[in-house]
């Protein structure tokens, strides 16, 4: 046993083993430790190997599913090794082979790899999340990528420079990501045989999948796209040991479709999860108001991938107005859809071979209700266009439903073992072997009275249990009168206070229900392949069935969200301009409301020439919130839905760009300064004149005096080159003068007030430069001692009084030259260099020659 232990370990590599004992997965050695400590369960040994004691831990495979659950949440990846044989198969096997019976060992196999990103389990997966596994692969510098989510068979390729690799990845949100054994990859990753990654095995993997001649009915697909797709499939085959998932046709995506955004915008705008980690607190939890898991995974695809192109978001926002104005329609469309079984899953598992009858009910079940949906849409007067695309997907299963509903009992189960599930008359044969099981037992329960009759004894009864079937049970006081041998009955099991006997009418009515009862389970089993096969047939049209309700119910969770805050539909605009009206923070206003406050609503109008905002005020004023309110309106616009304003003209938005001074992003192993400096060095190399940026206090995570230099210097760059929108939040107040040298930038504050000695935050922009800072009385308002508060006053007198006399931190920033004079003269050098350098005939240099030279370039540099 452990010869075979260590060669299925071997195949398992670095995944955990849980090797099939009866009715336990045991785990051993390294695997039980790591496993009991993750789940808190029992280690004890067993046996001995190389003279040691073999640690080892174990889970009721009844249970299993629960426990792998949590491995998976940990991190770790599971092989599954299963019994192939019973030890009866093996024991006979023994006696052919001529090898000893008593130590016949069953044979086992992997039969499956469960890791993060291959699930299809319902208790496995997060109803409103996505699943996805990613693969990458580079060919020439080139990254293609390729991402699945086999839970419902939607399949993506994209490629990217290395620079947008790593946005591209926090877009998606893989919980697994392979790549090739060979590459050296900045994030973790399975590693894979680079073999698997090669452009012409992903073609031949995806024209097998879908059963094609050729890709090109699918989309353009690049080499990178083919490399990746090929490690993505090559891993699927390996996890599911030869058994495909389903897998829809893959889409390619374009990434200038979409508004960019990097990861740390991401993580700063908190859109799918918050800091602390979950959903709550993050913007998809105080917009989401799906009634079905589909449509909250499309809403998180929504909001994690907005779109960039004028049109398709007018058609999102169409159908969301649709939906919006009509509160009885919108009412019927979210009962109807808060019904509906997760359809696209369903699907999912029936075509990875580990669907249930269940799912053949959800699939019935879902396709009927998406046609009553279809049902309420049509033929309601001006349809938007996105609706007429819908409509068409809500129906034409009907052929299918029909068959379901005639195959299957109203509520099938999740087991196949004990059948059941086929209804009556749909089959006549299997109607037939369930009327003798019937009969027979009815004969049975009649035989019983008619044993009492005979035997006169009352308390007879016939029994069932799994170990010996039907059996006479009479109280051992009345036994001896079964046990005569003219009776009839013979004597099977002495119980404390009964015994048990068998009798040849028993056993022939017996054998007739087990006999037809194991013939109607095959035949149900045989009527589910089939019904699942014809599934499998239809498996792309019911995927859309699945999205068109999915789409739906992301516009009518869109309109009940607006109408619940009174939100407005955005006005899109190609132009570089943005006018948000009285604009809200989706996640601050739900904060302050649930607990009976106010939110202030502000405006930000930024134009072409007045384009960069700094935004003073004392801390705890509203600087961030109104910061990050704007680009969450950008974003939730983009995304296609109504946003939290009296109204909204947006200009597309191609990148959105949002940092955060010295925040505490340790975790990276960097200093939080460096973070801070290389996220912002991000946005200056790539924002351009259509992106939007919020910066909130960079600079902050350095010296006074470093960290205003820096934060001029940006704030200037951003205005005279990237020259794109932009809100600057900082405490500095001698950015101001920035306001004599920037025209298109302009200054704000949010306001504050002091009443009766004590601060007030009024929580709204005003235009102008905030008047003075109010550190002390936030200090104050936080509940600092007032004996500090009185000293920090006195220290601050001081260093006011020596500001007065020497000019302060601002002195001599009055005789700065302008940035882009200043870029010039620099400019100047590097050109005289250039110029020096052209004129050079480097073949007649002697070396010493060019050492000279050197010197005198790198002393006038
Ligand atoms: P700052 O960035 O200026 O330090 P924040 O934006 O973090 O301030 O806001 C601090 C707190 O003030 C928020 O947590 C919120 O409770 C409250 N707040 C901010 N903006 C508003 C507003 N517009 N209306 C009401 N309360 C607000």
């Amino acid at each position: 046993m452990m010869r075979q232990y260590l060669d299925l370990k071997a195949e398992a590599g670095d995944c955990l083993l849980f090797y099939r004992m009866g009715d336990f997965f045991e785990l051993f050695f390294e695997d039980a430790k790591r496993a009991a400590a993750i789940l808190d369960i029992a280690l004890t040994s067993r046996g001995e190997h190389d003279g040691a004691p073999v640690p080892m831990c174990g889970v009721p495979v009844h249970a299993a599913e629960n426990y792998l659950a949590r491995l998976i949440r940990a991190g770790c990846r599971v092989a599954i090794a299963e019994q192939t044989e019973t030890p009866e198969e093996a024991k006979a096997r023994a006696r052919r082979e001529g090898t000893a019976v008593s130590k016949a060992l069953v044979s086992r196999d992997i039969v499956r790899f469960v890791t993060a990103g291959t699930l299809t389990e319902e208790t496995l997966l997060e109803p409103r999340r996505a699943n996805v596994l990613a693969a990458i692969a580079e060919l020439r510098g080139t990254f293609g990528v390729a991402s699945c989510d086999i839970s419902t068979g939607r399949m993506e390729m994209e490629e990217c420079q290395p620079g947008t690799l790593a946005s591209i990845l926090a877009r998606i949100g893989a919980s697994e990501v392979v790549a090739a054994e060979d590459r050296d990859v900045p994030f973790d990753a399975v590693t894979r045989p680079p073999g698997d990654f090669s452009s012409d095995a992903g073609e031949r993997a995806l024209k097998a999948a879908h059963g094609v001649a050729t890709l090109d009915g699918f989309g353009q697909f690049t080499r990178p796209m083919l490399a990746a797709a090929g490690g993505l499939l090559a891993y699927l085959d390996h996890a599911g040991r030869g058994s495909m998932p389903l897998l829809l046709p893959p889409v390619v995506r374009r990434s200038d479709g979409f508004l960019g955004m990097d990861e740390a915008t991401r993580a700063s705008l908190e859109i799918l999860s918050s800091h602390r980690g979950g959903r709550a607190g993050s913007l998809i939890a105080a917009i989401d108001r799906c009634v079905t898991g589909a449509g909250a995974r499309l809403l998180a695809d929504d909001l994690a991938a907005p779109l960039a192109e004028r049109a398709p978001i007018e058609a999102r926002l169409a159908l969301v107005d649709h939906v919006h104005a009509d509160p009885l329609l919108r009412g019927d469309l979210r009962n109807l859809l808060r019904g509906l079984p997760d359809i696209g899953r369903a699907l999912g598992r029936l075509v990875a071979g580990r669907g249930s009858p269940r799912d053949l009910g959800q699939l019935r079940d879902g396709l009927g209700e998406a046609r009553r949906v279809g049902d309420l849409l049509r033929d309601r007067p001006d349809p938007p266009a996105l609706l007429n695309t819908l409509l068409p997907d809500l129906a034409g299963h009907a052929e299918l439903t029909d068959l379901l509903a005639r195959a299957l009992v109203p509520s099938p189960p999740t087991e196949r073992q004990s059948g059941g599930y086929i209804a009556a008359e749909y089959d006549h044969a299997l109607d037939d072997l369930r009327e003798v099981s019937g009969n027979a037992r009815r004969a049975i329960a009649a035989m019983e009275a008619r044993y009492r009759d005979e035997t006169g004894i009352g308390s007879l009864k016939i029994k069932h249990n799994g170990v010996l079937g039907y059996f006479i049970e009479v109280p051992a006081r009345h036994a001896d009168a079964l046990m005569t041998s003219d009776s009839g009955f013979t004597h099977r099991q002495t119980m404390a206070s009964a015994v048990r006997f068998n009798s040849l009418r028993l056993h022939e009515e017996a054998s007739r229900i087990a006999e037809a009862g194991g013939r109607a389970l095959a035949a149900e089993e045989a009527h589910f392949e089939e019904l699942v096969e014809t599934v499998a047939a239809r498996a792309e049209p019911i995927a859309r069935t699945a999205a068109a309700v999915a789409r739906l119910d992301v516009v009518a969770g869109q309109a009940e969200r607006a109408s619940e805050g009174e939100w407005c539909r955005p006005v899109i605009t190609e132009d570089t301009a943005l006018a948000i009206r009285e604009g809200r923070h989706p996640v601050v206003e739900a904060a302050l409301v649930s607990s009976g406050e106010r939110f202030v609503a502000n405006d930000c109008t930024l134009s072409q020439a007045d384009r960069l905002w700094l935004v003073g005020g004392p801390n705890m004023g509203g600087k961030s919130t109104f910061l990050r309110q704007n680009a969450l309106i950008v974003l939730m616009a983009q995304a296609g839905g109504f946003v939290p304003a009296a109204s909204a003209t947006i200009g597309l938005v191609d990148q959105l760009f949002s940092r955060v001074g010295a925040s505490d992003n340790l975790a990276r192993g960097r200093s939080t300064f460096m973070v801070e400096m290389v996220e912002t060095a991000a946005i200056l190399q790539q924002a351009g004149p259509r992106s939007f940026v919020i910066l909130d206090e960079v600079g902050r995570g350095t010296s006074t005096y470093d960290g205003l230099a820096l934060a001029w210097a940006v704030a200037e760059a951003i205005h005279e080159t990237n020259r794109s929108r932009c809100l600057f939040a900082t405490h500095y107040h001698e950015m101001a003068r920035l306001a004599e040298t920037c025209p298109a930038l302009s200054l704000h504050h949010v306001r504050a007030k002091e009443w009766k000695g004590d601060l007030v935050l009024l929580h709204e922009l005003a235009a102008g430069a905030a008047d003075r800072s109010y550190g002390l009385a936030v200090a104050k308002l936080a509940g600092v001692p007032s004996a500090v508060v009185a000293r920090a006053r006195s220290v601050l007198q001081k260093l006011e009084k020596g500001r007065a006399e020497t000019g302060g931190l601002a002195a001599g920033l009055g005789e700065l030259p302008l940035f882009a004079a200043a870029a010039e003269a620099e400019e100047k050098e590097c050109d005289a260099v250039r110029e020096r350098l052209a004129a050079l005939d480097v073949d007649t240099l002697s070396p010493r020659e060019a050492l000279d030279l050197l010197y005198v370039l790198k002393r006038e540099a």
